[in-house]
Parts: structure tokens; sequence; C-alpha cells
């Protein structure tokens, strides 16, 4: 019976373009979301929602960090060192990404998803759910918990904000002044693995 509610709530989503969280989250996705780590868990602050913009997510896209992010450094305090660095010395309103993932593939949320983000270079990353992988892959190889984590939490963005896995892509398909997300995870972009990852977890979550 939860299931044909699911199935009935999900497609009145799809057809009536309601907000997607209408829908009660498969088990799956729900674990995911469960397990992102808030702002709070991890030392930071709320942004002024004053000073936000707020935008409607249409688009993935897929960052790195661009420098090394060697084994044993504390992405907590990486992550509170990222806040004050963006507030401070680059005056955006938060962390520029909605959500960072370590080395063990734990997701932090950053920037609250409903603002858009902020960059360095000259796209607009309004309507942009911003995934950032902490390491610089030009140097470096994605780890496989790096890999299932970014698809775990594109295949809940995917679902929440009802955009199709076509709309994942890197941060360089939007700037040509940039290497992001590096060439080493660029290519899970590239040879499809991830869309594919995630179309699965999207397949495999609905009822049978
Ligand atoms: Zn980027």
């Amino acid at each position: 019976m939860r299931s044909l509610i699911y199935v009935a709530t999900a497609t009145a989503a799809l057809l009536l373009q309601l907000p997607a969280w209408a829908a009660p989250l498969p088990p799956a996705l729900a674990e995911t979301e469960n397990r992102i780590v808030s702002v709070a868990a991890w030392g930071g602050t709320p942004a002024d929602p004053a000073k936000a913009r707020k935008h409607t997510i249409k688009h993935i896209t897929l960052h790195h960090q661009g420098e090394p992010f060697p084994e044993g450094k504390d992405p907590q305090l990486y992550l509170r060192n990222l806040q004050t660095w963006s507030r401070n010395t680059k005056h955006w309103l938060d962390i520029p990404y909605h959500y960072i993932i370590d080395l063990d593939g734990r997701i932090y949320e950053g920037r609250s998803i409903d603002y858009a983000g902020d960059t360095n270079t000259e796209y607009d990353p309004t309507g942009h759910a911003l995934i950032e992988v902490v390491g610089n892959f030009e140097e470096v190889q994605p780890n496989q918990k790096q890999l299932d984590a970014t698809a775990d939490l594109m295949a809940l963005l995917a679902m929440k904000y009802n955009v199709a896995p076509a709309t994942i892509h890197g941060h360089k398909d939007y700037s040509a002044q940039t290497v992001c997300p590096g060439v080493n995870l660029y290519r899970y972009l590239e040879n499809g693995y991830l869309r594919d990852q995630v179309t699965q977890r999207l397949q495999s979550s609905l009822p049978k």
C-alpha cells in the first residue's frame, strides 16, 4: 500500500512539476539523506538568509577541491576553515558548494541547497546543486568510497528535486576557465559511470 501511494505521489509530482519532496523518499535514498552531516554537526554556522539568493534546482554539478587532501587531515576542521575563508576573504554568503564529500565517503552539508552557490569562474551557478569532492583529481584518483557517495548523493538530489541524471555535469562543462573536477574524476562523467550509477539507484528504489 505504501509503495502504491509512493508511485501515485511520484507520478503526480512528475506530471504536475510539484516539488518532488511531496513524495516520501524511498528507503535507500532516505538512508543517504540521514547520513548527511549537518552544518551544526561539523561546527559551522548558518548563513544570513537576508543576503541569500533563493533558487530552484535544475542541474547537478560536480567539483573537486583542487588542492591535495592528505590522509589524516580533519574534514570538519577543513569545512570550518573553508566557511571562514568563503565569508571573510571571498565575501560570499557561505561555502560555495552545497555538499562536500571526504576521503571516507562521508557527505557534509555546506551552503543550504535552497541558496544559489558561488564560483571564481564565469558561469552562473544559479539552479545548480553543487557537489565538491575533496582532493585534486588532476593529480590523484578518486577512491571507491568517494565515487559511491557521489552517486548516492546525486541519486538523492535527482529524486528530491525532480531532475534527470542527464542534468549531471562537471564544472568545466560550464566554464573554459577551469579543469575542475579534475581529469581523474571527470572521467567518471565522461564515460557515463556516474549517470549510470544514479540511474541504477533510482530504478532500484522504485517499488517492484
Ligand atoms: Zn569547480
